[in-house]
């Protein structure tokens, strides 16, 4: 997909810091982290988001490397959170699938925050 920074990034054209790479997904450290520990995982087939017919196939490839990346992070044993934001409402603000993996310190409780109100 052109001007997708997530495909230029898995295609090797824009650089990142590699945590783990496999033929069908790349994970890397987020470029402005929320947390000591904060990586991204994606396809490296674009889908815009969860929503985008992703099957249950990739979804599992996806969501199945998971642990393995918490595990080379060294996150494994004292836990992490797990975001997929997906959508408007969730705020995503780039549209190649992508799930946030975040750790490194206690997090405040609960996940859903909404802005005002
Ligand atoms: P979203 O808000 O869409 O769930 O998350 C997008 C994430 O991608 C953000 O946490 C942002 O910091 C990260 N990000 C955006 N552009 C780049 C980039 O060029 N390189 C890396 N490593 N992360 C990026
Ligand atoms: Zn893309």
């Amino acid at each position: 997909m052109d001007n997708c920074i997530f495909c230029m990034i898995a295609e090797g054209k824009v650089p990142s810091r590699k945590v783990y790479e496999d033929d069908d997904i790349l994970a890397f450290d987020d470029i402005a982290p929320q947390a000591p520990i904060h990586t991204l995982v994606i396809p490296k087939k674009h889908y815009s988001n969860m929503s985008d017919d992703v099957g249950l196939v990739a979804l599992g490839t996806i969501f199945g490397a998971v642990p393995k990346i918490a595990e080379l992070k060294g996150v494994a044993q004292g836990g992490y959170r797990v975001i997929v934001n997906n959508g408007i409402d969730a705020n995503q603000t780039v549209g190649h699938l992508h799930v946030h993996i975040l750790g490194g310190r206690k997090m405040a409780q609960g996940m859903v925050t909404f802005d005002g109100e």
